[in-house]
């Protein structure tokens, strides 16, 4: 009998963990690459919390977000999740995340799939070299002198292509400088506090109470899984929960823009992202370009809605080509 989720989501580890045995470490990237992303690393303020080690594990990752969601929360709601709820990474193989509960305990272990945390990261890069190549400092096919936006284009045809083979995203690295990657890291951060309130979100909408929206797991017996609805509704307004926990994290300036349209036009680009990868419903989850339309619709302003409904169309359209 588990005494905290915490160890319920420890014992489910090594059953639901499916890596991918030669890809999973970072033995496959050059030096050069290696050397820039750890003095990186030590120079930030995760260098300071964490070791390598635990970085290379992502415990950084779900500690750090947390963090942050939580800030919005009252106690009440902070403490009953922390007493029922466990986070953790996996490489799951799994396109987002997944929600395990002990029919005993009643605790939930929610575990992010680790490939597509990283796939997003190097997607995320490459787009940014994309549309300014000068601020590459660094890439591990070539001198970034020599490369120019037609290459990276390659690059990102060539990381969707072997995340969809590999469920990781074997391929090439690159640096950014300084100004782009914080451009880009607030574009990641923004993406992965979302997936995290989204998870978070079913919790609160009391999706994940008593056992009506969970199936008993065939390989582990006494555990169950989150399953899906086939009008998808209860994930539609877990997105618009989790959207609404993000806004509440983020300062923003309204001015020009409202607060939806800043946080929707870094969630386009995820939605955008996951829909490339996989452009129908699944059992679980609706199609990405719905749930982006369905969040625009509901908090951009007419601005923002209209340059959210053409990216989403340039998908739609890239897609059917
Ligand atoms: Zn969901």
């Amino acid at each position: 009998m588990f005494t905290n989720p915490n160890e319920f989501a420890a014992s489910l580890y090594s059953s639901l963990r499916k890596p991918v045995p030669h890809l999973s470490s970072t033995d496959h990237l050059d030096e050069g690459w290696k050397k820039i992303t750890w003095t990186r690393f030590d120079k930030s303020k995760f260098g300071k919390r964490y070791t390598r080690e635990q970085a290379h594990n992502y415990v950084l990752f779900i500690d750090n977000l947390r963090e942050e969601i939580q800030r919005g929360f009252s106690d009440e709601i902070r403490n009953k999740l922390n007493a029922t709820v466990s986070f953790g990474i996996l490489d799951s193989g799994e396109i987002n995340a997944s929600i395990y509960k002990d029919r005993k305990t009643g605790y939930c272990a929610i575990f992010f799939n680790l490939g597509i945390i990283q796939f997003f990261s190097l997607y995320l890069q490459l787009r940014e070299a994309y549309f300014r190549p000068q601020n590459v400092i660094y890439c591990t096919r070539g001198n970034p002198q020599d490369l120019d936006k037609s290459d990276y284009a390659k690059f990102m045809d060539e990381h969707f292509v072997n995340y969809l083979k590999d469920d990781y995203p074997n391929g090439p690295k690159i640096h950014l400088n300084k100004e782009a990657n914080n451009r880009v890291g607030r574009l990641i951060l923004i993406k992965d506090l979302f997936i995290l309130a989204h998870e978070i979100g079913h919790f609160v909408n009391g999706d994940l109470d008593g056992g009506a929206n969970f199936e008993a797991c065939k390989e582990l017996a006494g555990v169950e899984f989150f399953a899906g609805n086939s009008y998808h509704e209860r994930e539609f307004a877990a997105d618009d929960s989790g959207f609404k926990i993000v806004a509440k994290t983020q300062k923003i300036p309204e001015k020009k823009y409202t607060a939806g349209d800043l946080l929707m036009s870094s969630l386009c680009v995820f939605f955008c992202g996951l829909y490339t990868l996989n452009p129908r419903e699944s059992a679980t989850h609706p199609c990405s370009l719905d749930r982006c339309l369905q969040l625009a619709h509901k908090y951009c302003s007419p601005i923002g809605l209209e340059a959210c409904i053409n990216d989403v169309r340039r998908t739609r359209e890239s897609i059917e080509q």
